[in-house]
């Protein structure tokens, strides 16, 4: 399932390539995909009759999870907050794929996980669970396996990625990415754009996806090690989650005109942004960065609507 690398933009003497997630061959791709074909290759191995999982009616996660159980004829359980509930083009998919969303109150969506597996198993049923975007080992293991890709490409090209940005969000994508890093000893640097989170918590979560990854994996690298591979960049949250500013949005826009790369302001976009800002204050130069674009497609025509409705008044 390798994905493309292709060389995009120079950006103050730098050279940026995209690594394209957002191809990855099934289900408008994205890193959720890639996730999912790890826990759907578990669940097959299985004999579950149905999958649990949560997020928002945003959710790329969610949507994919449906599609997938959806195809299997599996039915699948969707726990989501009231809180942000409106209707999107992730949302519209879902409703087609017939799955039960279940919207709750954010504070009731971790008791109301615990109770639509107690049901389920109660009627004799077989639930899978997945976290939230598919957070956990399996998520993990899907982004080593990526950078095994990552490595491949630098030894057919023979060229090599000084720098690797990405944007993060429960951090699962980038322990996989530095989880491959400190088993392969590279010493790139792995740097995470905070798409929501802020740190102390953001990094400790990344930090804590990529111990229990390796020690899970009989791999012992020391903390201090993980600590320092750890890079989780919060100054470009713009206020948090979904909230971007008019520079994301411009870029956004120049992205598709100029390139014809499609980049959600959600996280694609708002982690391009915040890439560029850090090369300048960083004052990188002369190197080969990789960006991994990361997916999120629906997300962005829900974004191009916008456009047109602040167009029309
Ligand atoms: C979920 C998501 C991310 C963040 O991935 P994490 O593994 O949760 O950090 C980035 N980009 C897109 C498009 C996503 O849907």
């Amino acid at each position: 399932m390798e994905t493309i690398i292709q060389k995009l933009l120079e950006y103050q003497n730098n050279t940026i390539f995209l690594k394209r997630e957002d191809l990855i061959p099934f289900c408008f791709g994205g890193n959720k995909a890639r996730k999912a074909k790890l826990f759907f290759e578990e669940i097959d191995k299985g004999n579950y009759d149905s999958v649990v999982t949560y997020g928002s009616s945003s959710s790329n996660h969610c949507r994919i999870i449906a599609n997938m159980a959806a195809a299997r004829k599996m039915m699948c359980y969707i726990i989501s907050p009231l809180e942000s509930s409106k209707t999107t083009f992730n949302s519209v998919l879902m409703d087609m794929f017939h799955v039960k969303i279940i919207v709750v109150p954010v504070k009731d969506v971790h008791d109301t996980i615990e109770h639509t597996l107690k049901e389920l198993i109660s009627q004799g049923r077989n639930p899978y669970f997945i976290a939230g975007g598919g957070h956990g080992d399996i998520g993990t293991r899907a982004y080593e396996e990526c950078y095994s890709e990552i490595k491949a490409y630098e030894k057919r090209e023979k060229k090599y990625f000084e720098y690797i940005f990405l944007a993060s969000g429960t951090g699962t994508t980038q322990a996989g990415l530095v989880c491959g890093q400190l088993l392969n000893n590279d010493n790139r640097k792995i740097v995470g754009i905070s798409i929501a989170r802020k740190n102390p918590y953001g990094k400790s979560v990344v930090e804590e996806s990529i111990r229990q990854y390796l020690k899970n994996n009989k791999s012992p690298v020391s903390q201090e090690m993980i600590e320092r591979n750890t890079v989780f960049v919060d100054d470009y949250v713009n206020g948090g989650y979904g909230n971007h500013n008019n520079s994301v949005h411009e870029l956004m826009k120049k992205m598709m005109y100029q390139y014809g790369i499609p980049m959600d302001e959600t996280y694609v976009g708002k982690a391009f942004y915040g890439m560029l800002k850090y090369i300048e204050k960083e004052k990188i130069s002369g190197k080969n960065i990789l960006f991994l674009h990361t997916g999120g497609t629906p997300l962005f025509f829900d974004n191009i609507k916008a456009v047109e409705k602040e167009a029309l008044k």
